[in-house]
């Protein structure tokens, strides 16, 4: 389990508005429950006391389906909201405002070190545990700059109190050992535990985990922006922790802040859901707050005095090997302090503004920054952000020549005055805004999260939560001064940019020795720790090591803490209804749900008759299809209608594994859409004139859209290293892992790099029609809609029609590999429709050691081995084996012992049985781990506690909440039906001891396994030296 890091959060608030994130689910369409639910909220009213709280307001949210309850714990003065909403997934998160004023990462290690154990659940690691223990649909903490959140969510009443119990526990009782705080922030150990005579290091899953936070160039770039815009109070720390000021931490410290952080009268708690709020409120009262009497807390922050000059600030950063061009690899922002957050309406006004002024081809800052190509693309803080006290606005490039500073600052200062003067268009601001209603409508799967999200920074500083879910009145309001004053938006951008002397220019470039300079910085930290100690530290040292590893080797016992029972688990699954038909010949798969009025358009398109030298071009295909004008459309014409029509429409490449065959697999590109019902024919029309006449005749708007890819893409391999070493690891296993790795792994990464680095474009352009060819055509697809039953049936007229327009003259096209097997779409009727499927039969997987060398200062290694399809009666045993192995063995392993960010299993649908390890300060010796973990299986050292843990662990997830519009798409895309589904439900919950030893056995011992390995890092010795290693 990862926990977020302020920054992960930062960028998650940062799209908040752009993307206001609010999406739901429902059980049903009663609006009636819904409305029933609500009733039920209602019967409270304010001043009503229950359970030492008061009610402080009552308040209908029609526009989200919920009634938001306002409560005051009176004894502590803990806040308290309450969401009564018809949805199962119950949510809760407690918060607490911590303001760091200091750079060791104590709220962060902090945040680790309470989830180690607490009075009544003395346990070590409840939290990690409580996932084998429950049915949760989500467990996690985060450390924002400003405070830290707890939140769980479960459909299950009993494990809600369960979670509840232990989340209280651990936040306001946490046992804080010492040697927790070893563990998990910082310590000096023998590199070698067992060896006293080896060089003492830093270790810690903090100080490890931050290391690897800030490898990444754009958060480093975000931390330095927040640090340096507001740098006279916490905002000026880093508060994940500076890997070299974490060894300044002490443990008394860390007890200090929790002492005075930790407490009711500096806490928020949020509920979501069906369940009842005084159930919840008894609970906490109980096991909680009336154990606490109301303190005085000293967390609030203070405004950021305003600059009386606009200051510029210069960094430096580590040169990227993938980034798509060497000689330009400088970001530059312009970053503008703006009001308050708490202002909801100003908020809501200024986020609106920054998406108008920077999203999409027709925003003023895209045409005039993004489109003279002077850099890759925006920098990753472009936009609103508002994550702080007072927000913030950003402008700016990354990828770009140091020498263009200039440029970028001149165009920016232009850009400002041009649009003070002339403004937005009212299209735009209606397409904005229609987008916002279908945010508000599209239904997510985890909605109590979201909205936990939503409010929490607001609310931290004081903010009215309700006020911010009342959205509808902001848009009113926005309406009105709009019309009020046409110069409303103008006005803002004359006030927050360009009267605004408290403006940062922030510059970050690439320095060849920054890594350098950071080892012997670590070194020169080290050796000062080292230098103060006596013999006999050193001595402490070396036991409290062997302490701390003998600890983490003993069998634990968690008796202590509650848990569910694989008899909890429900027996059979909910069946979705789908109903086949066909519409212009074209097989159609209908799934009535509801969808408060949306209706999700997709269509999977073959790619068999594809020749294999354009394989690598289809991931730039599917990303610039739906961006580069159609018919009579140019790209900010098709922009602006896109906007206007549909909620999105876009294009991913697929490789579908068969669930019954290892060597057998579908190829094909996958269009998703959405839009209000009363668009659909418009949204076809455009998907129609997509599939038409595609316009490829731009060079200039093909560069834009390369440089954004690239390096969204090299961006990418520093957050996602793992997937990116698991598909390469299984990329010679079997035919879809090959494909896999064309479309998705570091293949296609070194691919789109050389694309980014082609002086002249015009092949590629000349490629991508070819392309198209063989993938927009009736012949070869299949479409599903989900939508309510009305728009489910008119939606097949809608696309009879559509078939019909883009039917006309296609080619037929011989499938390139003549190896194709056909399956029927229902299994009801196996002489209906079918899709088409690869089959090699003559693959042969083969074994390989891939390391890729980049500049990280930590490994993601991973190792696939060759297993079982789906249907395989083997399949559900390697899944419980893999969950099991990572709860009990490889967690302890390679995050506890190896001091690495996250590590284990995991059993995919291909059959590929895979090993991975996330920021990962060693390399081949986590590979050993994986073996020892093996070992461990076949020795038969788990207990039936431990199989029970992992088929619970594993049913959370296969019961996780499935939103209205990803309903029946297991069907669609893999083929996988309830049926099938419900034969591997009784499979996992029936698997056995000597079914895991079995499976064990012959598919992952040495000798009798099939398997690949892969390591993405630094420069490594030993590999470069060991010639059974490709080294790229
Ligand atoms: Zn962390």
């Amino acid at each position: 389990m990862f926990r977020q890091t302020k920054t992960v959060l930062a960028k998650l608030q940062n799209v908040r508005l752009k993307g206001l994130h609010l999406s739901w689910r429902r059980r049903s369409t009663a609006a009636a429950a819904a409305a029933a639910a609500g009733e039920k909220a209602h019967q409270y009213t304010a001043g009503q006391q229950i359970h030492g709280f008061t009610v402080k307001e009552v308040v209908a949210v029609p526009e989200l389906f919920l009634t938001a309850i306002k409560l005051t714990h009176d004894r502590t003065g803990a806040q308290y909201l309450h969401a009564a909403r018809d949805d199962p997934n119950n949510l809760f998160s407690v918060q607490f405002r911590t303001t760091p004023m200091d750079s060791t990462g104590v709220p962060h290690i902090l945040e680790h070190t309470v989830l180690c154990g607490s009075q009544k659940y003395p346990c070590r690691d409840p939290f990690f545990k409580m996932l084998n223990r429950s049915l949760c649909t989500f467990m996690n903490a985060f450390t924002a700059s400003d405070y830290t959140m707890y939140p769980f969510s479960t459909q299950n009443a009993k494990d809600f109190q369960n979670l509840l119990s232990v989340y209280l526990d651990a936040v306001f009782f946490p046992c804080l050992r010492e040697q927790d705080f070893w563990q998990e922030g910082w310590r000096l150990e023998n590199e070698d535990p067992a060896d006293a005579s080896s060089p003492l290091v830093f270790k810690g899953v903090v100080f490890n985990e931050m290391k690897g936070a800030f490898s990444d160039n754009e958060r480093l770039y975000a931390q330095h922006l927040q640090n340096k815009l507001y740098p006279d109070h916490t905002y000026s720390v880093v508060s994940g922790g500076e890997p070299l000021a974490i060894p300044d931490l002490t443990w008394e410290q860390l007890k200090d802040f929790h002492a005075t952080h930790y407490h009711p009268s500096n806490a928020r708690f949020f509920t979501y859901g069906d369940l009842p709020l005084e159930q919840h409120l008894k609970q906490i009262d109980q096991e909680a707050l009336s154990k606490f009497e109301r303190i005085q807390t000293n967390t609030r922050v203070p405004s950021q005095p305003p600059w009386a000059s606009p200051r510029e600030e210069r960094v430096t950063c580590s040169p990227d090997a993938m980034a798509p061009d060497a000689a330009r690899q400088s970001t530059l922002c312009v970053s503008y302090k703006l009001g308050d957050i708490t202002d909801t309406f100003e908020a809501f006004t200024l986020s609106l503004l920054s998406a108008l002024m920077t999203s999409g081809p027709n925003a003023p800052f895209y045409k005039a920054l993004i489109e003279p190509k002077i850099g890759t693309d925006f920098s990753s803080v472009v936009g609103y952000d508002g994550s702080t006290k007072e927000a913030s606005f950003s402008i700016g490039l990354q990828g770009i020549a140091e020498c263009d500073a200039d440029k970028v600052k001149n165009i920016i200062r232009q850009t400002v005055d041009s649009i003070i003067e002339s403004g937005f268009e009212d299209e735009r601001i209606e397409a904005l805004l229609h987008k916002t209603e279908i945010q508000m409508k599209h239904q997510s799967s985890n909605f109590g999260l979201a909205l936990a999200s939503y409010i929490a920074s607001s609310w931290n500083h004081d903010g009215d939560p309700v006020d911010l879910l009342q959205i509808n009145n902001s848009i009113r309001e926005f309406r009105r001064a709009l019309q009020e004053n046409p110069r409303f938006l103008q006005d803002k951008v004359q006030h927050y940019l360009k009267e605004n002397s408290h403006r940062l220019t922030l510059s970050m470039s690439p320095d060849d020795s920054y890594l350098d300079k950071q080892v012997s910085a670590e070194e020169r930290k080290l050796r000062e720790k080292i230098a103060a100690l006596s013999d006999s530290d050193k001595k402490d040292i070396y036991e409290k090591g062997l302490q701390l590893l003998a600890a983490q080797s003993k069998t634990q016992d968690a008796s202590c803490l509650p848990t569910l029972k694989v008899s909890d688990i429900a027996p059979t699954l909910a069946v979705t209804p789908l109903h086949m038909t066909k519409a212009g010949g074209v097989p159609l798969q209908l799934c009535e749900q509801p969808t408060n009025g949306l209706v999700y358009f997709r269509a999977m398109c073959s790619l068999n008759t594809l020749p294999e030298d354009l394989k690598l071009y289809v991931p730039l295909f599917c990303s610039v299809i739906t961006k580069m004008g159609c018919g009579s459309l140019d790209y900010r014409q098709q922009a602006q209608q896109m906007e206007l029509k549909t909620g999105d429409m876009s294009v991913s490449p697929q490789v579908i594994p068969d669930c019954a065959h290892m060597d057998v697999f579908e190829q094909g590109v996958l269009l998703s859409s959405s839009c209000l019902e009363r668009n659909l024919a418009d949204m076809l029309q455009l998907w129609a004139e997509i599939f038409n006449s595609p316009r490829f005749d731009d060079p200039e708007r093909l560069r834009v859209l390369v440089m954004m890819s690239a390096q969204e893409l090299a961006n990418g391999i520093s957050d996602a290293g793992h997937i990116y070493a698991m598909t390469r690891a299984g990329h010679l296993l079997t035919p879809a892992g090959e494909l896999l790795e064309t479309f998705d792994g570091m293949d296609q990464v070194k691919f789109m790099k050389r694309i980014a680095e082609m002086s002249d474009l015009t092949p590629v352009l000349r490629t991508l029609p070819r392309i198209k060819k063989h993938l927009l055509n009736p012949e070869n697809m299949r479409c599903a809609v989900n939508a309510t039953p009305q728009g489910a049936s008119e939606s097949v007229l809608h696309l009879e029609n559509f078939m019909t327009d883009v039917a006309d003259k296609r080619k037929r096209f011989k499938a390139v590999r003549p190896n194709v097997i056909q399956r029927p779409l229902d299994v009801d009727n196996i002489s209906g429709a079918c899709k088409t499927l690869v089959a090699d039969s003559n693959f042969q997987p083969c074994h390989m050691k891939t390391f890729f060398q980049l500049p990280f200062p930590v490994n993601f290694v991973s190792e696939s081995i060759r297993t079982v399809p789906y249907s395989h009666k083997d399949y559900a045993s390697l899944c419980v084996l893999a969950r099991m192995m990572t709860a009990k063995f490889l967690h302890g392993e390679i995050r506890e012992k190896g001091g690495a960010y996250g590590g284990g299993a995991k059993m995919a649908g291909g059959g590929l049985f895979s090993f991975y390890s996330y920021r990962d300060p060693n390399s081949v010796q986590t590979l050993s781990a994986f073996g020892k973990g093996v070992d461990w299986a076949k020795s038969s050292r788990f207990t039936q506690q431990d199989i029970d843990e992992a088929k619970l662990s594993i049913f959370s997830a296969v019961d996780s909440p499935v939103a209205p519009s990803s309903k029946g798409m297991s069907v669609f895309l893999s083929g996988i039906t309830d049926e099938m589904k419900q034969r591997h439900r009784e499979r996992l919950v029936h698997v056995t001891r000597e079914n895991l030893l079995d499976v064990a056995e012959r598919y992952l011992t040495l000798g009798s396994k099939t398997y690949g390995v892969s390591i993405l890092g630094p420069e490594n010795d030993a590999i470069k030296k060991d010639p059974s290693w490709v080294v790229k």
